[in-house]
């Protein structure tokens, strides 16, 4: 019972927690999916601190870039990688003195060529150049909202940019301005032990509020009846007054087709979710020990030899980790966007890490591995798609009893996943 009502929980695969998930890998169980929860909202925060889960802060030593000029420290005062100050020492290190000139223009460019913008990318070349989206804003924003910024709107991603860019007239004072507004302390956490330990953690509340959990059941219809719901699973329905669809975007939408005949254009030709396999590894260096790239590297397009669109060094970025670990001995994990686990092996993820990490291959001696598909439902950044998502949801609303959340209608990141199944929750 869970205020006043009894609630099922339906899951299609063997394991609760979807993408967040750990593995056991040279001795250590890392987290293969979601290793940290944005700050912003608190909504989170409160969650795992209601839920008795010890909540950490990073490492101090902050993230690098690759570029294909060479690694440096990712620049201090941005905002998806725009700079606040292009003409600082880190910006100028990264994109050169001239591109550097080029960004800083965006302070005397005319202010008239600031209206609301939608593009993100669009907006970074007209201010600052193409220099400062390839090389600072495309390896953030690609990397960590598994989106283009040619194709992502501003709004999406950085609410307020628009209100601070029409305030203080340029590009770069809006970016020192969000960044004055935000709360101090750091933009991510985690939880002592990994970001796993969050699904053992719900699944004893599920028990403690004797909620049943039927796994491997995925709901296969979903049909309104005159006295709510009728989910169809394999061999059986289940009734309920109230249904929340939680589930992978693709999953939902095929679901919800058949119940919301106006929104069937918006339903249509959804942007598919990005396959994104992540390799972890345990590995013996003690070259590593010095953290030569901090918490870990972003890397720009076209880096040759570079397969990898992300690398941690977990056990730099998080001190519980590499207190877990022998002396010398290190977690690293690199994501691969678009690619299937099957196409990456443990040779390749290795070759990049020491590329990236600025050692030899020779000098990682690897303890153990694993690889981890996944896919990422990143589309609500996309230009046009927070719209299309507010009519489908303005559909659904209309069924009574029926609500929908999960990263495909919130946006990706936990962040916004569960503020939004908290909303949910509460409708129901
Ligand atoms: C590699 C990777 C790293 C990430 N790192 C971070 C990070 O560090 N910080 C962060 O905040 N976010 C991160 N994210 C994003 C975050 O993990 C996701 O946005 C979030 O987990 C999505 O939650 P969800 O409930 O929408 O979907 P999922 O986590 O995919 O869960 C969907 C669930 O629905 C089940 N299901 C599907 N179909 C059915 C059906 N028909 N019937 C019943 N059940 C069904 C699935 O089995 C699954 O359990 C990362 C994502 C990935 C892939």
């Amino acid at each position: 019972m869970l205020a006043g009502a009894d609630v099922t929980l339906i899951e299609a695969s063997d394991r609760l927690g979807g993408a967040v998930a750990g593995a056991d890998v040279g001795g250590v169980r890392l987290d293969t999916g979601a290793e940290s929860v944005a700050a912003r909202g608190g909504a989170a925060l409160a969650l795992l601190r209601a839920l008795d889960l010890p909540v950490v802060p990073p490492a101090a030593s902050g993230a690098w870039l690759q570029t294909t000029r060479g690694a440096f420290p990712l620049p201090a005062a941005g905002v998806l990688g725009i700079p606040g100050s292009p003409l600082a020492d880190d910006v100028r290190r990264v994109i050169g003195g001239r591109a550097s000139l080029r960004a800083w223009l965006d302070r005397v460019l005319p202010e008239l060529s600031i209206g609301r913008v939608e593009n993100l990318g669009e907006l970074v070349r007209r201010r600052m150049g193409q220099a400062v989206l390839d090389e600072l804003v495309t390896p953030v924003v690609a990397n960590v909202y598994a989106v283009d910024p040619m194709e992502a709107e501003v709004d999406s991603l950085a609410p307020g940019l628009n209100g601070a860019l029409t305030r203080t007239g340029s590009l770069s004072a809006a970016v020192l301005a969000l960044r004055a507004a935000a709360p101090a302390g750091s933009a991510v956490q985690g939880i002592e032990g990994g970001m796993h330990l969050l699904v053992p953690a719900l699944e004893r509340d599920l028990a403690r509020f004797g909620v049943p959990v039927r796994m491997r059941t995925p709901a296969e219809t979903l049909r309104r009846i005159e006295s709510g719901w009728e989910v169809a699973l394999a061999g059986e329905t289940l009734t309920a007054d109230r249904v929340v669809l939680a589930v992978a975007g693709g999953t939902a939408r095929a679901l919800l087709a058949p119940l919301l005949p106006r929104a069937a254009d918006d339903l249509a030709d959804w942007p598919d979710a990005h396959r994104t396999t992540v390799v972890s590894l345990v590995v013996d260096a003690p070259l590593l020990d010095a953290a030569p790239r901090g918490s870990g590297v972003l890397v720009a397009r076209n880096v040759p030899g570079v397969r990898a669109g992300a690398l941690t060094h977990s056990s730099a970025k998080w001190p519980w980790l590499a207190a877990m670990l022998p002396p010398s001995r290190h977690a690293v994990r690199l994501s691969y966007r678009g690619a299937a686990a099957d196409d990456v092996g443990e040779a390749q993820a290795l070759a990049d890490a020491a590329q990236l990490l600025g050692v030899a291959a020779a000098d990682l001696s690897v303890v153990g591995s694993t690889a981890t598909q996944w896919r990422q439902e990143s589309q609500r950044a996309l230009i046009g798609m927070r719209r299309r998502i507010e009519r489908v949801r303005e559909s659904a609303a209309e069924l009574p009893g029926l609500d929908v959340t999960g990263a495909w209608v919130a946006g990706t990141g936990l962040a916004s996943v569960i503020a939004d199944a908290e909303r949910a929750g509460r409708a129901a």
